[in-house]
């Protein structure tokens, strides 16, 4: 069994015993860690014929002999190092060729996709997903396309985003390669192509011949995108009869919450509905194929919005799977409500999110007031969701219990892993739950099975990625058990799953003596939030994140304070230097809105 790991790191395991047979480190500067928005992750690898194909963080794309984990080939992927490009998806095999896309949606960067041969690693294609600035020459044909859909006085210089980062698919009867594309940078619109436009090809689905790379259809969900509403989320290939015809269809449920059926030869919308709670727009129009904008779906430029779902979607990349014998697909939803508000000014800067949403007030309802409509509008809820895509409606919906790891549908059960550390196993018809197993690591990949000398195995990636903080929810099991990923492998008379050790989470030290100065405080907070929060977590409270507690700064780093944050002393542990964003008065800043948080939690605490 092959696996890959954070960084890139592949891993050879024994699939009956889990015994270790190679794995390969890609090396990764660790101050890579820095423009990843959502961790250093890596959703997997492509195995063909003796050979293993993996994406690492930093851009290369490399490819490993399966017997021993050498390296065969290793090219680098990356049109522009000095823009904040990663890689974590997954490589997709599509008939000769290894495809990859890229992250950095956030960040700033002008995303694509690149063909390598499978055997050579010869670059065959490379298809741009929103134009560049348009003095230089289209690099293909689309770009024509696309840059009609955009104003020619864009901000070029912040690359335009729609990266490819999630699940591709490959049909080989059709030889079609199916990509989803990511979100803008920045998100309001009226910064990066202020006339509007549909800016293609964000948060579309394209459908693209791997011998050429040339485009043979595309479907954007969210045209002139603002929202981070990224159609990254898992294709699934089917045939379904729909009114009593049997269609080949593609199907993705992307953050946006409508679930999109398409004929996957030609593109054509079959349909479209919501799946989850959607207030941006009321309903997909089936003769345009375009979403009908509501009040709530207007640019939030001159007033901040109310906009269900919020930036992470009603489903994000943790696959949901399809079940031809039921019928059904099985979805991790989630309803989650958000206030979009812009900062006034935006300035493409690198290294950092350049999103230009204003973070600190996502859920301050007080801005949004006049449009609450109901109790509802403010609340989260979240479910497994059985859905049928033939009639677009829900079968059944289980809700409660954190239901919101990744979907593997046998044909009698659904397994699902959940943050709060289950594995559960629900009969696919009527969703009862059948078992549930603790294994004290939170789950969000799907689980995938197989069979080995007639033993069936259910195998699982556990533990929890240091996404942004909006996802640590207070139930995760990693508050109380140590996050270490791992794979669990289960098989029927198994023996019981080993606990992670518990977490051992140590006093607040007293604060260093520190003069505070009120606006100061008040100006690092603003700081904090833009450049700090996402690893290091609300309020500078670390220990409902992955990364270090600032709250729990010992005295020595304090003192250090400005070599690291400035300096990069610790880049070498993932802690780079924001010295190309911040002067030394933004961190002095920050210091103090820390020591004033830490002086808080310290009295509190005794
Ligand atoms: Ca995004």
């Amino acid at each position: 069994m092959y696996t890959s790991g954070a960084w890139g790191f592949v891993y050879a395991l024994d699939a009956k015993t889990g015994k270790e047979i190679w794995r390969y480190d890609p090396n990764v500067d660790a101050s890579y860690g820095r423009r990843a928005c959502c961790d250093v992750v890596n959703r997997g690898v492509a195995v063909w014929k003796g050979k293993v194909y993996v994406g690492t963080l930093d851009g290369y794309m490399v490819c490993l002999n399966a017997a021993d984990g050498k390296e065969l080939w290793r090219k680098d992927s990356f049109t522009d190092r000095t823009k904040a490009y990663t890689i974590t998806s997954a490589p997709q095999v599509a008939g000769n060729i290894v495809m990859i896309g890229n992250s950095g949606g956030e960040y700033g960067v002008r995303g694509y996709i690149t063909a390598y041969d499978l055997n050579s690693g010869e670059q065959k294609w490379r298809f741009f997903i929103v134009p560049g600035d348009p003095k230089f020459p289209y690099e293909h044909e689309e770009m024509k396309m696309a840059a009609k859909t955009w104003d020619p006085n864009s901000d070029w210089n912040t690359g335009g985003g729609g990266t490819v980062w999630g699940a591709a698919a490959y049909d080989p009867e059709l030889n079609l390669l199916y990509v989803g594309t990511g979100n803008s940078t920045p998100y309001p619109i009226w910064y990066r192509s202020p006339s509007g436009g549909d800016n293609l090809f964000l948060s579309s689905i394209l459908a693209i011949n791997p011998d050429n790379g040339k485009l043979k259809w595309h479907y954007q969900t969210t045209p002139g995108e603002l929202w981070d509403y990224t159609a990254t989320m898992n294709n699934i290939l089917a045939d379904l009869e729909i009114d009593g015809k049997k269609r080949k269809v593609i199907m993705q449920a992307p953050k946006n919450g409508f679930y999109y059926v398409l004929e996957r030869e030609t593109g054509e919308l079959i349909s479209a509905e919501k799946y989850t709670r959607v207030n941006w727009a009321s309903h997909v129009d089936l003769k345009t194929g375009r979403p009908v904008l509501t009040e709530n779906g207007g640019w939030y430029k001159d007033e901040p919005k109310l906009v269900i779902p919020y930036l992470g979607g009603g489903h994000n990349w943790p696959p949901m799977s399809y079940n031809p014998v039921t019928g059904l697909v099985y979805i991790p939803e989630r309803t989650i409500p958000q206030v979009y508000k812009s900062y006034d000014n935006y300035k493409w800067k690198p290294d950092e999110d350049n999103t230009a949403l204003d973070y600190a007030n996502s859920s301050n309802w007080s801005l949004v007031k006049d449009q609450i409509k109901s109790p509802q509008d403010t609340m989260m809820t979240e479910s497994l969701l059985a859905w049928d895509p033939v009639k677009q409606k829900a079968a059944r919906k289980i809700e409660g219990g954190a239901p919101d790891g990744g979907t593997l549908s046998t044909p009698e059960l659904v397994f699902q892993g959940t943050r709060t550390g289950y594995l559960r196993v629900h009969d696919a018809k009527t969703g009862k739950l059948l078992k549930e197993i603790f294994t004290g690591t939170g789950i969000m990949a799907s689980p995938n099975t197989y069979k080995i000398d007639g033993v069936q195995y259910v195998a699982v990636m556990a533990a929890f990625g240091g996404a942004p903080t909006c996802c640590y929810y207070g139930d995760a099991v990693f508050h109380e058990y140590e996050n270490k990923g791992r794979l669990l492998v289960f098989k029927l008379g198994g023996s019981a799953t080993p606990l992670p050790a518990k977490r051992n989470i140590p006093p607040i030290p007293a604060p260093p003596t520190m003069e505070l100065d009120t606006a100061k405080v008040a100006r690092g907070k603003q700081l904090y939030y833009q450049y700090c929060e996402t690893c290091h977590g609300v309020g500078g409270d670390g220990t409902n994140t992955l990364h270090p507690d600032l709250l729990r700064l010992p005295e020595a780093k304090h003192k250090l304070f400005k070599e690291i944050v400035l300096g990069g002393l610790l880049a070498k542990y993932g802690m780079a230097s924001f010295g190309n964003s911040l002067k030394e008065k933004d961190v002095e800043a920050v210091q103090e809105y820390l020591v004033s948080q830490q002086k808080k939690a310290y009295l509190q605490s005794r």
